[in-house]
């Protein structure tokens, strides 16, 4: 029988983590009892912490769930592919290894890193270009990411995340300003340090690329397989960053990741074979948002509110995952028999 008596008050859960993260967390580490805060400040809760709550947040959110069926780089390729999902969690993982090495806030790293692709469009950043013909900016998906924890989840409530999460989700593109936060940072790098591993291994499971095509220095000085290139990737980081206010490879292997970047660029994301499929995800893209420009009456119910038509179609259709979109094209413009 439970001793009701022996159980202590629940708030010393939190209390207690979020000592131990005083007690152990390095200087330059963001700890979850001097956040920022929310935009609208709700009581904390009894067992866990600020930056925890929000990964769960997240983690139980629509746009979350959707992100099973978006495309990573090869659309719809097989189910050994990398989709937006996996590609997440990949991150989050890569993360919380370089966070536990820093001695970073391995729960906020978690966060930023599995909200920091919720905006992605289907089928890719060919989504971004397809929709970014009808906004003034180009339609961004770390901004999107952001719109919908701040609006668009909860029925337009948001989810009323804390600062350094959002900052982190907005600012983890390298062509952004550099996350405020240690561990945005580190998502950062950890988004490269994933992406650049798995799209090239996803390049060698469709052909695109054998072993021996990747530049002799990558291999060499990274390792031959995917494990012993991000083993050395996360390593060099923590290595290069120990008890120091930096995060960031050391020079020599940022070399090696530029190396392989551009080769990633040339061979796989830039490839010619890559556009005819590349066009026709976009023509299917911007099919379906001029028809829900060209009739609004249309949108789903929650697409219909007070804000410019342009930006609720562009919310709709960049939410889709990329069979919705596949079959609501087929919906709207293909014959049913
Ligand atoms: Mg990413």
């Amino acid at each position: 029988m439970l001793r009701l008596a022996a159980v202590k008050p629940l708030t010393q859960i939190r209390e207690r983590t979020e000592e131990l993260e005083r007690a152990s967390l390095s200087t330059w580490a963001t700890l979850a009892v001097e956040t920022k805060g929310r935009d609208r400040y709700e009581e904390p809760d009894p067992l866990r912490t600020a930056f925890q709550r929000d990964r769960d947040r997240i983690t139980h959110c629509k746009a979350f769930r959707r992100l099973k069926d978006k495309t990573q780089v090869f659309i719809r390729a097989g189910d050994h592919y990398r989709v937006r999902l996996t590609h997440t969690l990949e991150v989050a993982q890569i993360g919380r290894t370089m966070a536990r090495g820093l001695r970073l806030n391995e729960d906020l790293v978690e966060a930023i890193a599995l909200g920091h692709d919720l905006g992605h469009t289907p089928f890719g950043h060919a989504g971004e270009e397809a929709l970014s013909v009808f906004t003034t900016e180009p339609f961004r998906h770390n901004e999107q990411s952001l719109r919908i924890v701040e609006r668009l989840e909860r029925g337009g409530r948001g989810l009323n995340l804390t600062w350094e999460v959002r900052d982190g989700i907005l600012n983890h593109p390298w062509a952004m300003p550099e996350p405020a936060t240690a561990e945005g940072q580190v998502v950062r790098l950890a988004d490269r340090i994933a992406y650049l591993n798995h799209d090239l291994d996803d390049a060698f499971r469709a052909g695109v690329l054998n072993v021996d095509d990747v530049p002799v220095e990558v291999r060499l000085s990274l390792g031959e397989t995917t494990s012993q290139r991000i083993t050395t990737m996360v390593t060099d980081v923590i290595v290069n960053c120990l008890d120091r206010p930096v995060v960031a490879l050391s020079p020599g292997v940022n070399d090696l990741q530029h190396l392989l970047r551009d080769f990633l660029f040339e061979r796989v994301y830039l490839r010619p074979e890559s556009n005819a499929e590349r066009d026709r995800a976009i023509h299917c893209l911007r099919s379906i948002t001029v028809f829900y420009l060209e009739n609004p009456a249309r949108l789903p119910v929650e697409f219909r509110g007070d804000a410019p038509l342009v930006e609720r179609v562009c919310d709709y259709v960049s939410g889709m995952t990329d069979g919705y979109a596949l079959a609501e094209f087929a919906r709207l413009f293909l014959p049913t028999n």
